[in-house]
C-alpha cells in the first residue's frame, strides 16, 4: 500500500486523475483494484457569484437561502434557516424531525454553523428532543464565548433560549429502527421483522394462530424451517425460516444487492451489516462574498449513545474562511473527522486547487489514510463513502464522493440545479 499520497498538482486536474490512478495501482497489491474514474471538470468551478450548494437533499434548502441572500440576510443564517426545512421534514430520515435514532432507539441530533465575518461558530452535539438544532447551534455562536455544547448541558441551552421540545420520533423511523434491531443478530432474543406479532393482521387473529401454527396463506407459501434446525421455532412450530423471507433494507438486509448498487448513502460493513447515513450540509457566498455555513444531522444510524459525528466539528463537517470559502461534508462522519475534511479543503482551496479538486482530493486524502482492511471489499472499493460540498468565495462550487452517486442541490438564482458529485469509485 503507497503510505506517501503523490502530491496534487494544484492547478491540474488531470494530476489528480494520474494521482488517483496511482491509488488503484496500489491497491492492486491486495486484489483487483476497482479504478477510480475521475470524470470531466464540471461547470461548477468556472461559475462566479452570489451562490448557494448544499447535499442532494436540500433542492428546497439552497432556493430559500438564496432568496434570503438577495434579500440581506447574512449567509450563515440563511444557511439555518434553509435546512430547517429539511430539518421540519418527517420523512427526511437523516435530520431533525424522523431522524434516524442510535442503537437504543434514541434521537441525538448534531449541527453547527459558522460564520465567514466573523470567523466564529457554534455547535451542539448529541442533542435530543429540539427538531431544529441548527437555530440552537446559531444561539452557541451569538450567544454564548464558547463553540459547541453537548448532550444534557446543550438541551438546556436550548430551553433557555425557547426552543420547544419534542418527541422527534415518526412511525417511519420508529419503524426503520425496530427493523434494524430486529436483524441484527439472529441470535438475539428480538424476533424477526416478519416474526413480530401484529394482532392486526388476520394471521394473528384466527385461533391457528394461538394453536401452534400460523393460518396465513402468506407463511404457508414460504419455505419453512425445518423443526430441529429452525433458527427460532421450537419443533412442530410453524416458524418461517428467517432466512428465506424477504428481509427489511437493513441490519443484515440487502443480501443479494450488490455493494455497487447500493445508494452512497447505504453501505455494507465487513460482516455484511448494512449502515445508513443522512445529514444536510448547507455553505453559501454572497455578493459581498461573504461566506457561511451550516450543517445539521441525526448522524450515523444505530450509532452508540453518546457518538457524535463530523457534523458539529468544526473543521471536519464544515468550515469556513471568509478569505477563501465554504466548505461540509456528509457520510461517513469518522473519516472526516480523522482527516479534518473540511478544513483540508479550505486549505487546498487556498493553495488554488478548485473547488471541485479540492473536494476530491479531500475523498483521495480519505481512501489513502484508510489502513484497516475492513473498509474494503474483495475489490478493494471502499465499503463507505464521504461526499464533500465547497463553494469558494467569488461563487465557484463543486463536489465530490468517494463512490459514485453523490449529489449536490445548487442554487445562483432561479431554481436549484442537481449537481452529480465527482467521484472516486464507480
Ligand atoms: N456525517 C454524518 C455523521 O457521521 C452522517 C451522514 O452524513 O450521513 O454523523
Amino acid at each position: 500500500m503507497n503510505n506517501h499520497p503523490p502530491t496534487i498538482d494544484r492547478r491540474h486536474f488531470l494530476a489528480l486523475a494520474a494521482a488517483a490512478a496511482a491509488t488503484a495501482q496500489a491497491r492492486g497489491a491486495r486484489g483487483a483494484a476497482s479504478s477510480p474514474s475521475i470524470q470531466p471538470a464540471p461547470t461548477g468551478d468556472s461559475h462566479r457569484g452570489p451562490c448557494v450548494i448544499a447535499s442532494g437533499n436540500g433542492m428546497e434548502t439552497v432556493e430559500l437561502a438564496f432568496d434570503l441572500l438577495t434579500k440581506g440576510t447574512r449567509p450563515v443564517e440563511a444557511c439555518v434557516r434553509g435546512v430547517a426545512l429539511v430539518e421540519d421534514n418527517p420523512n427526511d430520515m437523516s435530520v431533525g424531525l424522523g431522524g434516524l435514532p442510535n442503537e437504543e432507539g434514541i434521537i441525538e441530533l448534531d449541527s453547527a454553523c459558522m460564520d465567514g465575518p466573523l470567523h466564529k461558530a457554534g455547535s451542539v452535539g448529541a442533542l435530543q428532543n429540539i427538531k431544529n438544532p441548527a437555530a440552537v447551534a446559531l444561539e452557541v455562536l451569538r450567544r454564548t464565548d464558547h463553540v459547541m455544547l453537548v448532550g444534557e448541558g446543550a438541551l438546556k441551552f436550548a430551553r433557555r433560549m425557547g426552543f420547544k421540545e419534542q418527541d422527534l420520533h415518526t412511525e417511519k423511523s420508529r419503524a426503520a429502527w425496530a427493523r434494524w434491531r430486529a436483524n441484527l443478530n439472529p441470535n438475539d432474543k428480538w424476533l424477526d421483522t416478519d416474526q413480530i406479532i401484529n394482532f392486526n393482521e388476520p394471521a394473528w387473529q384466527s385461533s391457528d394462530a394461538q394453536g401452534g401454527g400460523l393460518s396465513s396463506p402468506r407463511f404457508y407459501s414460504l419455505p419453512l424451517a425445518t423443526p430441529e434446525k429452525g433458527p427460532r421455532g421450537r419443533a412442530g412450530e410453524r416458524v418461517p425460516s428467517s432466512s428465506s423471507l424477504p428481509r427489511a433494507p437493513w441490519g443484515r438486509a440487502g443480501e443479494g444487492v450488490p455493494s455497487s448498487s447500493l445508494p452512497p448513502h447505504i453501505t455494507r460493513d465487513s460482516h455484511g451489516v448494512l449502515h445508513t447515513t443522512g445529514t444536510i450540509h448547507c455553505s453559501a457566498t454572497n455578493a459581498n462574498q461573504d461566506v457561511g455555513c451550516c450543517t445539521t444531522t441525526s448522524g450515523l444510524a444505530w450509532k452508540l449513545p453518546g457518538r457524535v459525528g463530523d457534523s458539529p466539528i468544526i473543521g471536519a463537517g464544515l468550515y469556513c474562511d471568509n478569505a477563501v470559502g465554504s466548505a461540509g461534508a456528509t457520510g461517513r462522519g469518522e473519516s472526516v473527522i480523522q482527516t479534518v475534511g473540511s478544513a483540508w479543503i479550505i486549505s487546498a482551496m487556498e493553495g488554488g486547487m478548485t473547488p471541485t479538486e479540492a473536494c476530491l482530493a479531500a475523498c483521495k486524502r480519505i481512501v489513502d489514510r484508510t489502513r484497516e482492511p475492513r473498509f474494503f471489499d474483495d475489490n478493494n472499493r471502499p465499503r463507505f463513502s464521504v461526499t464533500y460540498y465547497a463553494v469558494r468565495k467569488d461563487g465557484a462550487y463543486g463536489s465530490a464522493s468517494i463512490l459514485k452517486g453523490g449529489q449536490a442541490a445548487v442554487c445562483a438564482g432561479g431554481k436549484a440545479v442537481r449537481l452529480q458529485s465527482e467521484f472516486l469509485y464507480e
